[in-house]
């Protein structure tokens, strides 16, 4: 009897992550009674208890017993689903600064995909080293950056399209990257090194990556009035390349095609009809967030006539707002429109006066039924486009927001389908086998959940508020989220092929 006690007070603080050791994972022994279990297939929810031992989920079902030393968890009313995996995270640096990374465990994310937008370590071998050196409490994986390959060859000289050779070099980068691995390419083509990328330069990094089994994830070359052109782009690559391919943060944003989300959708439905492996993801938000020279297609910062088609495709200056503005701090956080009026300027004059400055802004420029008419295509996943320390809400609120207003509030989707699009679907999308299903044999990776509350709070004044609603969260068996707070444990691993 006492040692019975003994063991289920230990394997009790096992399970709570009190005990965090530096050597052997503890044996965790969890059994999780009562939940509605959303598998992270899209199917209906099941009433079902989950037992887990060690990293493992061992059983399933309704007549899963209690064994002894089990540490006991009562689901009754709360939804149970696979941790959210999150394809789109900037997390890269972060992780490092922050291994509790709160804002992601907080919303349920269990693994985050960092290297986005182009963008990744030079030395993926050696940042993923530090990252199993030093683990944070959720899993991580990474993209090779097409923009970071493209500087590694090509230096200060990258303002043009790169030669034969020149393509051969970065190729073969992308191939060391892989081996040391990453999981696929990433693209930001709308940004300066990426822009000046021709499609056949990209074609041939995503080879290397097909090569490797690896998919192409793309930040597409216009979110505008050529958005249109920049899905055929990405199609054509994922044709040619023979590669999967994600159109990341899928978006209309600008006036001019706001409303159009059926062209988008049905050039995705008509590739995918031919047998190409294309998806993409959003993340829940009508604002988006990037640099100030985004706004101007044609890279003529300092001419009038080109900043004032860029200020009218988005609807005036009222619609952007700074997030980093150097040389007036008085100014960040209020609208390009008051800055202006502020100094007694034009619009026009104000970002020219900025161009050059390193200037960050959210743009409040989408449409809802967009976003909606997105998500509700089956392939379509939920992804932030956000992560540890983030000055867009998306970093902190994405996947509640997700869960509490588009499907408990507004109804666009199923709880169901919502769960499939943040575990099943971007696991599939990974190749991540035994992640983003609750299964026999998969990896324990869960959050337990109140549909009922569940909400994010995250705004663009406080893009750290925390979201309610999740109750813990276990990634690799261990609990790393429990009563609104993160616990000692570290469990977070390095995910390659
Ligand atoms: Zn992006």
């Amino acid at each position: 009897m006492r040692s019975w006690t003994l063991g289920l007070a230990l394997s009790t603080m096992l399970a709570s992550g009190m005990l965090v050791v530096g050597q052997a994972p503890p044996r965790t022994a969890l059994l999780i009674v009562g939940a509605e279990v959303a598998d992270g297939t899209g199917g209906p929810l099941r009433r079902a208890s989950v037992r887990v031992e060690g990293d493992t989920i061992v059983e399933v079902g309704d007549e899963v017993r209690r064994r002894r030393g089990d540490a006991l968890v009562d689901a009754t009313g709360l939804v149970l689903a696979p941790g959210f995996i999150d394809v789109h995270n900037h997390s890269t640096d972060g992780l490092a600064a922050d291994r509790a990374a709160t804002t992601q465990v907080s919303q349920g994310i269990t693994t985050v995909l960092v290297g986005p937008d182009g963008s990744s370590p030079r030395d993926i071998g050696a940042y993923l080293a530090e990252r199993r050196a030093r683990p944070a409490t959720v899993n991580v994986a990474t993209l090779v950056g097409h923009a970071t390959v493209r500087l590694q060859v090509m230096g200060d000289d990258h303002r043009r399209e790169a030669r034969a050779d020149e393509i051969a070099r970065m190729a073969d980068l992308v191939t060391a990257a892989m081996q040391a691995g990453a999981l696929g390419l990433s693209s930001g083509l709308e940004y300066v090194v990426g822009s000046y990328a021709s499609t056949d330069e990209v074609i041939a990094l995503a080879r290397a990556a097909a090569a490797q089994g690896g998919v192409y994830i793309a930040h597409i070359r216009d979110e505008a009035d050529l958005v249109f052109e920049a899905v055929k782009e990405t199609i054509a690559i994922a044709e040619r390349a023979a590669i999967p391919a994600q159109i990341t943060h899928i978006k209309l944003g600008t006036v001019g095609v706001w409303g159009k989300a059926a062209e988008v959708i049905a050039l995705v439905n008509a590739a995918r009809a031919r047998g190409l492996d294309v998806t993409a993801d959003a993340y829940p938000y009508l604002a988006w967030q990037s640099n100030l020279k985004v706004l101007v297609p044609n890279k003529q910062y300092t001419d009038r006539a080109s900043v004032k088609e860029a200020l009218d495709d988005v609807g005036g200056g009222r619609n952007i707002q700074f997030t980093r503005l150097p040389r007036y701090p008085q100014y960040q956080g209020r609208r390009l429109s008051e800055a202006a009026a502020a100094e007694g300027v034009s619009e026009v004059d104000f970002f020219i006066r900025i161009a050059d400055d390193d200037v960050g802004i959210i743009g409040h420029t989408m449409a809802e039924p967009d976003l909606k008419a997105f998500y509700q295509q089956p392939w379509v996943m939920v992804a932030s486009d956000g992560g540890v320390g983030n000055s867009h809400p998306r970093g902190a609120g994405t996947f509640p927001r997700v869960l509490g207003r588009l499907v408990r509030e507004q109804g666009w989707l199923s709880l169901p389908d919502a769960i499939r699009k943040m575990t099943g679907l971007p696991a599939a999308r990974l190749g991540l086998t035994d992640r983003g299903r609750i299964a026999r044999g998969g990896k324990a990776d869960l959050v337990l959940f109140d549909p009922g509350t569940i909400a994010d709070h995250a705004t663009f004044d406080a893009p750290g508020a925390l979201s309610d609603g999740v109750r813990s969260v276990w990634v690799n068996g261990q609990v790393v989220w429990r009563d609104a707070a993160v616990t000692p444990a570290r469990p977070g691993r390095v995910l390659t092929r």
